[in-house]
């Protein structure tokens, strides 16, 4: 069967090294789409994979009317948004992620995040230090639980929200302790680290009264989608409160703008970096190739996200 790895952003050298290993040792045919600048050049490529491997790129409902043989979609990272899921749920395509494997990466950038603002962006000046605050984290899932532990060994007090996780011994394993509701988190978090998926429920939902409720001096650090901040509601809140800062890995819509008024109190990573290290990519790769020979060898659907 075809198995096309579609990469507007390609993988390193070595996962794609590694993916063409698993995938030619299961006696399947690999091919590459990398680079491509044309959405015309991926509805061509798709149309007779039997298994599709991307990155961020968009697999939009016409991508998944043109791939006719299509049986799984495996996003190479944590969030998928950028498959169309009922699309492929009316086609009976399996759609996965690959939950975890890049998790460090972005946990890393959250904390590196949270220590560059407390120091004025490594610019002149008396800064402040992580030990001794407190650090709300918002979805404790695999990023999220990371940034915790990290935030611990840097001294700080962790706690976190996270309405699917009930079993409080997740939270006590970790010396975490466990709130109820998502307004008590943010009234005590000096930093606060956002790892929700972009859903229905979450998207335009930190908004105006959360970040209005934070400490004195508090950071929003956002590693998880620009769509889950209400910006209009952001852009209030930092302007009535001048003690506050926000920085995010994906820029807001309204960045210029946000950047313009509120100068050093926030930044935005030029282009989304959480999870681009060698590590990362080449984790990704290699466990979207697996999931997909394991899918069509064995019709294992452990990390489907359309069941
Ligand atoms: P995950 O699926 O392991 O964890 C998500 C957690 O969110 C789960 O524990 C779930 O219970 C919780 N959750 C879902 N809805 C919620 C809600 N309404 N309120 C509170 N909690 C809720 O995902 P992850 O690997 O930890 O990644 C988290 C997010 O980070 C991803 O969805 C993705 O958007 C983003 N991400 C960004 C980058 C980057 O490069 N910046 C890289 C990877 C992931």
């Amino acid at each position: 069967m075809k198995v096309l790895v579609a990469t507007e952003k390609p993988f390193a050298k070595k996962a794609v090294d590694g993916i063409r290993e698993i995938v030619e040792g299961a006696d399947h045919q690999l091919a590459l789409l990398e680079k491509y600048t044309d959405k015309a050049q991926l509805l061509e490529a798709v149309a007779d994979a039997d298994a599709l491997i991307v990155r961020s790129d968009k697999v939009t409902a016409e991508v998944i009317d043109a791939a006719k043989v299509l049986k799984i979609v495996v996003r190479a990272g944590a969030g998928y948004d950028n498959v169309d899921l009922a699309a492929a749920t009316a086609r009976g395509i399996v759609v996965m992620n690959t939950p975890g494997q890049n998790s460090n990466a972005v946990a890393e950038l959250a904390l590196a995040m949270m220590i560059f603002m407390s120091r004025n962006r490594f610019t002149p000046g008396t800064g402040s230090e992580l030990l001794g605050k407190t650090l709300g984290i918002h979805a404790y899932g695999h990023v999220g639980r990371l940034v915790g532990c990290k935030g611990k060994a840097l001294g700080m007090e962790v706690v976190a929200y996270d309405p699917f996780i009930t079993d409080p011994a997740v939270f006590e394993a970790d010396g975490v302790r466990k709130v109820d509701s998502v307004e008590e988190l943010y009234k005590c978090s000096d930093f606060l680290s956002l790892h929700i998926p972009a859903t229905a429920e979450t998207k335009g939902s930190i908004g105006y009264d959360l970040v209005m409720s934070m400490p004195k001096g508090a950071t929003l650090v956002n590693t998880a989608r620009k769509e889950v901040i209400d910006e209009e509601g952001l852009m209030r809140a930092l302007t009535e409160r001048e003690d506050l800062k926000y920085i995010t890995d994906i820029a807001a819509g309204i960045q210029p703008e946000l950047d313009e008024k509120f100068g050093k109190r926030v930044f935005a990573t030029p282009k989304k970096m959480g999870a681009e290290t060698a590590e990362a990519n080449i984790n990704a790769g290699l466990a979207a190739a697996r999931q997909v020979i394991d899918y069509l060898t064995t019709g294992n659907t452990r990390f489907q996200v359309n069941k």
